[in-house]
């Protein structure tokens, strides 16, 4: 029988942990597979991990990894694919608002072949405007900066099959953005769309701070725009200050021109070359970054009469 790997990262989650796991393992229950369920305990600092103890006493299917301070959510989501054993791999939030009934949904999806079933967001309830209104624009942002189109509105919950998961285990950068890691990959992706409810209990653990340093690590672990940003600049403004010798040369030749100008000119003419001398740094930093992230050169996705 296959099985399914369900992967829930929580950070401090007493109150919705009880009626998340019940909703979890009921709707894993009344799949035709063999599953577990991996908990990866981010740092709480309340009563999560007491209760975790007490769940996996109780369900031998449920597995808990615990760290020993808060690491961040995509890292407690890759310490779940890291010992998860299943067919296919689920990541879901703890606090409900990824519905545990959409996972069957998922699964369907991967039957019919989805290597990447993803959640895409229909509708997000009770959500504040400003939290929707930036999610669009990063979204936006984000597919405009990558060389690889990342899906418009979604986040980590998702079903990948065990050959993604592999690849995961391959792609060891610190500054992780999963869902622009398994953009990146390719493969066959499915959207699933689905309403993305209110948190059931208690607040976000997504504090602005960690919000803004996902959001930095899409761009720079998938864009190397911002790295050729000075180099455009700077041909510009060589270009305008080329233009500007000439017309200083025209006007020095017919009436003659106050020593200052040519200063100014000079002036923006070496901003212009030290921009794009920060560029071309810029370019070689990338490919230095390239390297040190260590992803693999190439994926297969599939392969026939090779042995
Ligand atoms: N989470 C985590 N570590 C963190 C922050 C969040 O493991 O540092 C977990 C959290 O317990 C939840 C999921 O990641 O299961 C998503 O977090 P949250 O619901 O707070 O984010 P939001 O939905 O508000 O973006
Ligand atoms: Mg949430």
């Amino acid at each position: 029988m296959k099985t399914l790997s369900l992967i829930v990262p929580v950070f401090n989650e007493q109150e919705v942990l009880r009626t998340s796991y019940e909703r979890m393992k009921a709707t894993m229950e009344s799949l035709d597979y063999g599953y577990e369920i991996i908990y990866v305990n981010d740092g709480s600092r309340d009563d999560t991990l007491v209760q975790l103890r007490e769940i996996a006493a109780q369900d031998k299917k449920v597995r808990v990894r615990s760290f020993s301070r808060n690491f961040g959510h995509q890292l407690a989501v890759t310490a779940g694919m890291d010992i998860a054993k299943g067919d296919a791999l689920i990541i879901i939030d703890a606090d409900l608002q990824d519905p545990p009934e959409v996972i069957p949904e998922l699964v369907k999806a991967w039957e019919n072949g989805a290597d990447i079933a993803y959640g895409k967001r229909a509708k997000r309830e009770g959500e504040t405007f400003m939290k929707k209104f930036t999610a669009a624009c990063y979204y936006r942002l984000l597919s405009f900066m990558s060389a690889y189109p990342i899906p418009l509105d979604t986040g980590d919950f998702r079903l990948i099959d065990r050959k993604v998961a592999d690849m995961f285990l391959q792609m060891r950068e610190h500054n992780r953005f999963l869902r622009g890691m398994s953009a990146w990959m390719g493969f066959n992706a499915v959207p699933v769309e689905y309403v993305r409810h209110e948190r059931f209990a208690g607040k976000t653990k997504y504090t602005l701070k960690k919000m803004l340093k996902l959001a930095f690590d899409g761009i720079t672990g998938f864009s190397d725009k911002p790295l050729s940003i000075s180099t455009a600049l700077g041909t510009g403004i060589c270009f305008i200050a080329g233009l500007g010798l000439i017309a200083l040369i025209v006007c020095a030749i017919a009436a003659g021109v106050p020593s200052w100008l040519w200063a100014v000119d000079g002036i923006v003419m070496l901003q212009g070359i030290t921009m794009l001398l920060m560029g071309i740094q810029g370019a070689y930093m990338n490919r230095m970054y390239d390297e040190l992230k260590g992803r693999p050169l190439y994926i297969i996705g599939e392969e026939i009469n090779i042995d």
